[in-house]
């Protein structure tokens, strides 16, 4: 069974981000980028059960610019077997035109499972996979955090509030990662240098033959209020008075 693994390229988890000058987004400017951590996490998921003699093909998809390539390239170097880049030039490409560009490459690729990031740390949407089973018409399983493929089925567990869910669902289905399912491994100077060698396909939305224009328009991007610098009592007694001070008592 192929198994179908979109990552993300988005900005490195250990950026502190800043919003930009028009108050439209983040500053990726001279930001690193890498990909996005629930993605790394589907791909190892992806990668052991290839591993467990239980997919006989990983493949890493990423829609966004000439520079998603190099994304791909850090799904090959964990072990994926091959790529296809989705290029566009497109600034954002909003989860429901992510999920109608897979489902196009699952039209061709047709998978049994597709795992995905639970959310992207970027725009933290956490759509793109439930958009996907809804237009494929499969079932999902999201925030996965146990997975037992079978055949013609797989077992998930699923983290809730307050606990676990487990579900069975029929193949092909779609399933999010969350961040207990794995820890990823790192990719070995050895596999980065045979990643280079990896097939790594090419296609466009337009060849696709999907309409990625935005629906959504951002109309502001705002940092948390600053914290007011805290203060030290000396005692119990002094605490409580600054407390009532404040009206917090
Ligand atoms: P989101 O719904 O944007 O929070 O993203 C959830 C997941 O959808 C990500 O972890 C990826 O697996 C997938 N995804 C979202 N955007 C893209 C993209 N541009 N290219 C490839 N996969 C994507």
């Amino acid at each position: 069974m192929k198994i179908l693994v979109p990552v993300k390229r988005a900005v490195d988890r250990n950026v502190k981000v800043r919003v930009n000058a028009d108050g439209t987004g983040i500053d990726l400017a001279n930001v690193k980028m890498a990909m996005n951590p629930f993605c790394e996490i589907a791909v190892e998921a992806a990668l052991r059960l290839k591993e467990a003699g239980q997919a006989s093909e990983v493949v890493v998809v990423s829609i966004g610019s000439e520079k998603s390539a190099e994304t791909l390239r850090t799904g090959l170097a964990m072990g994926a077997d091959r790529g296809i880049l989705v290029k566009t030039d497109a600034p954002r490409v909003e989860p429901l035109a992510v999920a109608k560009l897979l489902k196009a490459v699952i039209g061709t690729e047709a998978p049994g499972l597709v795992i995905l990031g639970k959310q992207a740390i970027d725009d933290d949407s956490n759509q793109t996979g439930q958009m996907l089973a809804a237009l494929m018409g499969w079932p999902q399983a999201t925030f996965a955090s146990k997975i037992d493929l079978e055949a013609d089925a797989v077992t998930v567990a699923r983290e809730v509030d307050g606990g676990t869910e487990t579900l069975r669902l029929a193949l092909p289905a779609v399933i999010t990662t969350d961040l207990r399912l794995n820890e990823p491994r790192y990719a070995s100077l050895p596999n980065i240098m045979k990643a280079k060698k990896k097939p790594l396909d090419e296609t466009t939305p337009e060849a696709l033959g999907v309409d990625i224009a935005p629906r959504l328009q951002v109309l502001k991007v705002a940092e948390p209020p600053r914290r007011a610098g805290g203060v030290k009592v000396a005692s119990a007694a002094d605490l409580v008075a600054k407390l009532r001070e404040t009206g917090v008592l």
